[in-house]
């Protein structure tokens, strides 16, 4: 500790911790504060007086205790064991901390190491002496959970030549390779650390074009997501955020999921905790967990914590992005988080914008957002991987002219806008399809066409079209009644009830519902869209609206969507069904029964 300065408290405010004699720090430094040594983290500096963001309980410390600056910046472990783990907001591992905050031995200030330094990883070289290595080259793997191949990467700063590589069993402290560089030989171990504010490197980014599938349909079809992309889901209470969030855990085509939970209730992080280890992996059948990081805030934790978590998260996802992984973090709620940084700042008197909130509220959005993205990684071997982010925002009453929505809005090219009274009528999940929007729409069009089918785009706009023509039909309706409306426009409603129902309506409970591939979702559109198309050459011909909608088909067409994956040809089949159905209509001249 000699070589830690010493500085004065000269103010506690809750979270917020003033010293002086602090010129020896640096912002975002990292601080032991008071006797016990809480940790906290340098937020403004103004000559030798520190403003310190303290992640514990601050009862008990007070003016004239000391605060040691570390001289280093918030950072977090980097290893095998990451996956699995449940960590605070600044990668404290939940279980152990939770352990000993609640013993009577240890009190705060306890130091616990987010990552277990006893446990060996059976590290696999795929290196060997003589080898070139630079930052990002993989030098070997541990196959970390039944799910995950950990690659072991060299760390940031190091290039050279492999001296010595290593096989077998190690803790991640132990070295397991030794590098000669042009300043001597370095060890490396499986652990790095890495500043959280800070983006970890790569060599080039990449546009994103390919989707990031989610198996939810409005998602994929309407307003889909590319990996390395960001969305933002604002909607009230209630309207179905966290289902969202877990959908895409659970089903988004990702190898690995970062999952930041601000908790909005008191105990829902809790719930989090207990409910995220049952969640299975449709993928492996194996709980999800073996591919997933959690970060917990649980609302007993003080606000900075909370502050510091969605960076943390950032971090750890960018880490397993540079193995060549495609990568999502969800952060839910971002309100919760933008809440505990309006309290920071309030403490520090900063001069208040919007609704209490900072000014810098959409720039340090941006810090998190800006870091999702399609990257070639470094390293020689041109890896490529993504880091996919999607915040909920929790707008006080659903009203998204509120500034964390509208900062988040200014960021990211995806907006699924949660409406509660979908969600009110069941309809979920919730998203409004009149306002939501995804900028990646065309692109992702362009790929649909490429490697589902030719004529995705064309029916994607026929049906989105239609749903926007529903609302205005139904203005006149409200105006002048249905009968105003002409039998194609009749039509029309009801092809746009049977988009709505069909299509959009998504149950995330059932167990066939839950998940729609690219290809049943194109069979179920081009379904729906086909019998809008037969109905009308009926309609021409003369048949009458009300046998049309009296086709017995049209059941099973409202029941495509409880068809297996296994079994999508069928709904090819409807649609010969259907076509034989209007043959035979038509053929019977379309009269109504006597
Ligand atoms: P929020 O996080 O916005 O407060 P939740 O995600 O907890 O809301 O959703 C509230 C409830 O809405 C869920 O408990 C569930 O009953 C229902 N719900 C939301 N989305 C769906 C869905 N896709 N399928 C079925 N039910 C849903
Ligand atoms: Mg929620």
């Amino acid at each position: 500790m000699d070589k830690l300065k010493t500085g004065r408290i000269i103010k506690v405010s809750g979270p917020l911790v003033v010293a002086e004699n602090m010129d020896e720090a640096n912002i975002y430094d990292v601080c032991k504060v008071g006797a016990q040594g809480l940790i906290g983290e340098i937020i403004e500096m103004r000559n030798d007086r520190a403003s310190i963001q303290v992640y514990e309980e601050t009862s008990g410390i007070g003016p004239g205790d000391p605060v040691y600056t570390t001289g280093e910046p918030l950072s977090v472990e980097l290893a095998p064991g990451l996956i699995e783990s449940m960590f605070d907001g600044i990668q404290r591992p939940l279980d152990k901390y939770m352990e000993a905050a609640n013993s009577s031995f240890l009190k705060k200030g306890i130091e616990i190491k987010a990552l277990d330094r006893e446990k060996k990883w059976d590290f696999q070289p795929v290196l060997k002496e003589g080898d070139k290595v630079s930052p990002g080259t993989v030098i070997g793997t541990v196959q970390e959970t039944t799910v995950v191949n950990h690659k072991i990467m060299i760390p940031y700063g190091i290039e050279g030549t492999v001296k010595e590589i290593k096989s077998g069993e190690y803790t991640i402290e132990e070295t397991i390779c030794t590098v000669e560089t042009s300043n001597g030989l370095k060890e490396i171990i499986m652990l790095q650390k890495w500043p959280v504010r800070k983006g970890r490197p790569y060599k080039t980014k990449l546009t994103p074009e390919e989707p990031m599938v989610t198996g939810q349909r409005v998602i994929d079809t309407f307003f889909p997501v590319v990996k390395g992309g960001g969305a933002a889901v604002p909607g009230p209470f209630g309207a179905g955020k966290t289902v969202v969030q877990h959908q895409i855990a659970k089903w988004g085509d990702t190898e690995i999921v970062v999952y930041v939970g601000c908790g909005e209730r008191g105990n829902e992080m809790t719930d989090v905790l207990n409910e995220f280890p049952e969640l299975k992996d449709p993928k492996t059948g194996e709980s999800l967990m073996k591919r997933t990081v959690l970060i917990a805030n649980t609302s007993n934790m003080p606000v900075a914590a909370r502050e510091a978590s969605i960076y943390t998260g950032i971090t750890i996802a960018e880490y397993f992005r540079d193995m060549g992984y495609s990568v999502a973090i969800m952060a839910d709620s971002t309100s919760r988080w933008a809440e505990a940084l309006r309290e920071m700042s309030g403490r520090l008197e900063e001069m208040p914008g919007d609704e209490g909130y900072p000014a810098y509220l959409g720039s340090r959005l941006a810090e998190f957002y800006e870091r999702a993205g399609k990257v070639v990684c470094l390293g020689e071997e041109g890896r490529e991987g993504a880091v996919t982010a999607i915040g909920a925002v929790s707008p006080p009453g659903g009203d998204i002219s509120e500034p964390v929505s509208q900062a988040t809005l200014r960021i990211v090219k995806v907006f699924w806008g949660l409406d509660s009274q979908l969600a009110y009528k069941r309809h979920f999940p919730s998203i409004n399809w009149l306002n939501s929007y995804s900028l990646y729409l065309d692109r992702i069009g362009e790929w649909m066409n490429k490697n589902i089918a030719s004529d995705w785009t064309k029916l994607q706009i026929e049906a989105m079209t239609l749903l926007q023509e529903e609302a205005n039909l139904e203005e006149i309706v409200r105006l002048v009644g249905i009968d105003a409306l002409s039998e194609k426009d009749r039509l029309k409603l009801e092809v746009a009830k049977s988009l709505r129902e069909d299509y959009l309506q998504q149950n995330a409970f059932h167990d066939v519902d839950t998940y729609a591939s690219l290809d049943k979702q194109y069979k179920m559109l081009k379904l729906i869209l086909g019998f809008h198309k037969e109905a009308e050459r009926a309609l021409k011909t003369g048949v009458y609206l009300e046998k049309i909608l009296a086709m017995e088909v049209r059941d099973k067409i409202a029941r495509s969507k409880y068809i297996a994956e296994s079994e999508i040809s069928r709904i090819d089949e409807i649609t010969t069904e259907l076509t034989s159905e209007v043959d035979t209509l038509i053929s019977e001249g379309g009269v109504l029964d006597a």
